[in-house]
């Protein structure tokens, strides 16, 4: 049997993701610090709050990873070694692709001309060790709201699709997707449930409602002005169908 092959980064990212495709939704976080135990720590709370992360131990390794990684957000250490972190933030700024990366300093230094100092390099925000796990987060998910990283009450996300449902809204890519009112139902069910495989039947019940009384077949034909409309040239369908079974909302065909 054959068995299909990913590429190395898809793979590793992989790892740290539940069952399924790799879900470009949740947000990387990047943590730059050179205390093990607190880096250990961070990334054992933000993965379990559905981040994704990366580490780096010092200024230069984390310039690396910011470039080879592209993380939504960097939790920046003041005291590293060799290079400090406000010179590594100065870097960061400095640099047209990170420019408006989102960076938080963490730092043990509590006096005031140092918190100015670190913000005037270009920090986004700074918090003091040691620090209260729930106040990191607050401040993680604000940062990532306004950079538009995190979906925001309202809006749906799959793999490269946004829906905004107060604003009745999709996208794919950036790029403003029009849907009729049932096509537009259909992805909101799907992208509430993503790649779990549904009969006609229940997408009748789910998406028509149940006394709605319509053949099975309007599915198909609904379906397919889903993926006309969401899949533009070159894209994934992230349609899937599932022989004698029905639809999935998904980023592996097979
Ligand atoms: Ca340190």
């Amino acid at each position: 049997m054959l068995e299909p092959r990913m590429p190395a980064t898809q793979a590793s990212e992989r790892g740290t993701m539940p069952e399924g495709a790799v879900n470009l939704s949740k947000p990387l976080v990047l943590i730059v610090e050179d205390e093990a135990a607190l880096a250990t720590m961070l990334r054992y709370n933000l993965e379990k709050q559905g981040f994704r992360v990366e580490e780096a131990a010092d200024g230069q390794e984390a310039l690396t990873r910011i470039a080879e990684a592209q993380p939504d957000v960097v939790l920046l250490d003041w005291m590293l070694p060799a290079m400090s972190g406000i010179e590594v933030c100065r870097q960061i700024r400095r640099r047209p692709a990170t420019r408006d990366l989102p960076v938080i300093m963490l730092t043990a230094r509590t006096e005031d001309q140092d918190v100015v100092r670190g913000l005037n390099t270009g920090a986004d925000d700074y918090i003091t060790k040691p620090f209260n796990m729930e106040a990191l987060l607050a401040r993680i998910r604000a940062l990532l709201r306004r950079s538009g990283a995190m979906p925001a009450k309202g809006q749906l996300v799959f793999h490269d699709i946004m829906m905004d449902l107060s604003a009745h809204r999709v996208q794919r890519n950036a790029r403003p997707i029009h849907l009729g009112p049932t096509e537009f139902r259909l992805l909101e069910f799907f992208m509430q449930h993503p790649r779990r495989v549904f009969t006609r039947e229940e997408l009748l019940d789910a998406v028509w409602g149940p006394d709605i009384h319509v053949e099975p077949r309007t599915v198909d034909v609904h379906i397919r002005r889903l993926r006309k409309s969401i899949n533009g040239a070159g894209e994934l369908d992230v349609v899937r169908t599932v022989r004698a079974a029905g639809y999935a909302l998904d980023t592996e065909p097979v």
